[in-house]
């Protein structure tokens, strides 16, 4: 059995490291150990290290899901320098590279392979897993397993079912951002045994803090420029929809910024082009939805700034570490005006609707598609008068999450397809026992934004605040926040 000093050459060898970084130790001699793993780590801690060593050090098949394809890419491209066989099979490679990839995997020259939890569902693909010599399966992201927090995606939920047949290897989840409720939420759908947990602090000292409270709506705009202008450094402002950064992006230049945009409606090469301009600093400033930043590693960050928070603190605090991932100083600032709190409360109606709505879109999908059929959706949204389209989709979206109705779409899932041709639908049975989940679901979701306003208007230390959120102990003043110290820039 390898052990940690061989772990700990290759570490220097292989990724010319000078040792590990906290909390990487103990994760990699519980994969070497064969035991199962839960690893929190803060964004930026070196997650990846962490399967990257045991793949090479145990030999065999490490298997590594992930949410993301562009995630997907950008950790293989990385595991591959180190020198590890990388195999990759996801929606953006063609059948015939997929086919050779699966070839060389059993061919024993892939240590390390990326895969999407939506493949497991595919039954094919577990015979093939049973066929290798798995030593290690990685749960990138694993936060994406549970309903509480944010980023649910429901083929996370299913992993261990799936793998329940490969299940003598062991487990090693990994995530930045999880509330106990969270961690107990992984460890129990991934049925994790006599696990070692690593959490390590989520306190970034170098990180300033601080929310500023807009009497008017109106006055947002012309903050966030001061803000902008008055911070040195790249900066990263992330606005809540679309169409809040393009207008932010125009305001910015009228006022002599220049700035790129970037969000999920823009097509990948652009956004590449924008990922790219902002690393290698030919732009100072990025205006983006919450499309940007997993993946992107730009060290040197002075400033995310917030126009609204958003409808978590785990988004939020992900979304801001993004700042001063060098160690040095950096700030991280929100605005806040009272009424924000309405866009994300529409969003959790949408998306986590009242069990009433449920119980009536439900009841009307039945009597129109009693054995399944094709629909035209704009019509069935007047007919269950639901407000429009979007919130439709979003009611759609949670009977699926229930298991009330089955979606026969390319993608397995309704709530990842925004736009809706008209589709076969299977209605099942809700029951009771869905209803309570959906309150429980939507009860949760409120308690976050709730979470968010108790941060927007603490009179008390921010850090503290949100280390509290995360289930740790802080000082009662940290000395740097806008609440111990004052405001990084006073603007007005
Ligand atoms: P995470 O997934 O936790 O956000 P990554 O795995 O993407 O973080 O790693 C973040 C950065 O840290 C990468 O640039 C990686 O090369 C670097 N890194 C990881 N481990 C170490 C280490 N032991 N020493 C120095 N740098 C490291
Ligand atoms: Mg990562």
């Amino acid at each position: 059995m390898p052990d940690l000093v061989d772990a700990r050459r290759l570490v220097r060898e292989r990724f010319g490291y000078a040792d590990f970084r906290p909390g990487q130790e103990d994760l990699v001699r519980a994969a070497l150990q064969g035991r199962d793993a839960l690893g929190v780590l803060p964004t930026g801690g070196g997650k990846s290290l962490c399967y990257q060593v045991p793949a090479l050090a145990l030999g065999g098949l490490t298997l590594v899901l992930s949410p993301l394809v562009s995630l997907m890419e950008d950790q293989a491209r990385r595991a591959e320098e180190a020198g590890i066989g990388v195999g990759v099979l996801n929606s953006a490679r063609d059948p015939a590279e997929r086919t050779r990839t699966m070839r060389e995997t059993l061919g024993g020259r892939i240590q390390l392979l990326f895969v999407a939890p939506e493949r497991l569902e595919n039954e094919a693909f577990r015979a093939f897993l049973q066929r290798l010599p798995l030593r290690l399966i990685a749960v990138d992201e694993a936060h994406c397993i549970s309903e509480w927090g944010h980023d649910f995606r429901p083929s996370y939920r299913r992993i261990g079912t799936l793998l329940a047949g490969v299940r003598d290897v062991p487990f090693m989840a990994l995530t930045a951002t999880a509330t106990p409720e969270v961690r107990e939420d992984i460890a129990r759908v991934l049925s994790l045994r006599k696990l070692v947990e690593v959490v390590r602090s989520f306190d970034r000292p170098n990180l300033f803090w601080q929310v500023d409270r807009l009497k008017d709506r109106r006055a947002r705009t012309g903050h966030a420029i001061r803000l902008v202008r008055g911070l040195e450094g790249p900066a990263l402002v992330y606005a809540a929809t679309r169409r809040q950064a393009e207008a932010f992006r125009r305001r910015l230049s009228q006022r002599g910024v220049s700035a790129d945009v970037y969000h999920a409606g823009l097509d990948g090469q652009r956004r590449a082009a924008v990922q790219t301009a902002f690393l290698e600093n030919h732009r100072r400033v990025v205006v983006a939805t919450n499309a940007f930043g997993m993946g992107v590693d730009k060290p040197d960050v002075r400033l995310v700034l917030h126009l609204q928070l958003p409808g978590t603190l785990e988004s939020y605090y992900q979304e801001a570490g993004r700042a001063g991932r060098d160690g040095e100083a950096a700030s991280c600032v929100a605005l806040f005006h009272a009424q924000d709190r309405l866009l994300t409360r529409r969003f959790i109606d949408h998306s986590r609707p009242p069990p009433g709505r449920l119980r009536r879109v439900h009841r009307r999908l039945r009597r129109t598609f009693p054995t399944g059929g094709a629909t035209v959706l704009k019509a069935l949204a007047e007919a269950v008068r639901v407000p429009d389209l979007r919130a439709l989709v979003g009611v759609l979206g949670a009977l699926e999450r229930d298991g009330a109705i089955l979606g026969h779409s390319a993608a397995g899932s309704l709530a990842d397809l925004p736009p809706w041709p008209g589709q076969a639908l299977e209605v099942l049975p809700l029951g009771a026992p869905d209803l309570r989940r959906a309150r429980a679901l939507r009860r949760s979701a409120l308690g976050n934004l709730r979470s968010v306003r108790a941060f927007a208007r603490t009179r008390a230390c921010r850090r503290r605040n949100l280390l509290a959120y995360f289930g740790e102990g802080a000082r009662a003043r940290c000395g740097r926040c806008d609440r111990c110290a004052g405001p990084a820039l006073v603007t007005s």
